[in-house]
């Protein structure tokens, strides 16, 4: 059953699904997560514009992707032509890491830019290793959120090691980043939930030594059940 896999981090930043709260929640329930002013439209055609890569490496991310369109979902993902406008652009810079804006955030960013990073996704790259990177930061521009940072998430930080691990390199990041991205928790009332689902693909990878507990996660490689109704109930 074991697997190797590559253990990425997410370095989505812009992830308020609203307001931030400090509180200490006591019930662990419902996870899956998404920010609710930022959805779009059901039966909205995505245009996805590929700013670099092979014509291979583009097709292989939109198969990736379009394992978020199970029956009922009504949306698609479909080429930006040339000149046509695509509020999803994706590049595969390796030195940036993977993220992605969140939902319909991805409007407001300069057509010259990038709104989703997809840094190890090469066609070299092992087959749930992509599927894993892509359909997570898909996920993302479809407006979901990071399990982890639900309102009544309930996991043991390690505080010292995340820090010492994120402090470094690849990700150098400062603490305010650190708190703001992993030990944050979203306001309740922003964001739609569904039952807490720990083989979610928006789940972020922690390592075990990043919880008192020994408990570790990682993304899945593929949509897990609840995954399938979170979307489900957000687009069809
Ligand atoms: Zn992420």
């Amino acid at each position: 059953m074991s697997e190797e896999r590559r253990q990425w981090v997410c370095a989505t930043l812009d992830v308020e699904g609203g307001e931030r709260v400090a509180g200490s929640p006591t019930r662990p329930v419902s996870m899956g997560m998404a920010a609710k002013k930022k959805l779009w439209k059901p039966d909205s055609i995505l245009r996805v514009r590929f700013l670099e890569g092979s014509p291979a490496l583009h097709e292989r991310v939109l198969q990736a992707a379009s394992a978020w369109l199970v029956d009922g979902v009504r949306l698609r993902f479909a080429p930006a032509q040339r000149g046509e406008p695509a509020p999803i652009r994706i590049a595969f810079d390796p030195g940036r890491g993977s993220w992605s804006y969140i939902g319909t955030d991805c409007r407001g960013i300069h057509p010259s830019q990038p709104t989703m990073n997809l840094g190890w996704a090469t066609l070299a790259t092992p087959e749930h290793d992509f599927q894993s990177v892509v359909i997570h930061e898909f996920g993302h521009a479809l407006g979901l959120l990071h399990e982890h940072n639900h309102p009544e998430a309930l996991i043991q930080w390690n505080r010292a090691a995340v820090y010492a691990d994120l402090e470094g390199p690849p990700n150098n990041w400062d603490r305010e980043k650190i708190d703001h991205n992993v030990f944050a928790r979203f306001d309740a009332s922003t964001v739609v939930t569904t039952d807490f689902d720990k083989a979610s693909v928006m789940i972020y990878t922690i390592p075990s030594n990043w919880t008192l507990d020994g408990k570790s996660f990682m993304p899945s490689w593929k949509l897990s059940e609840g995954d399938v109704e979170t979307i489900r109930k957000l687009y069809s």
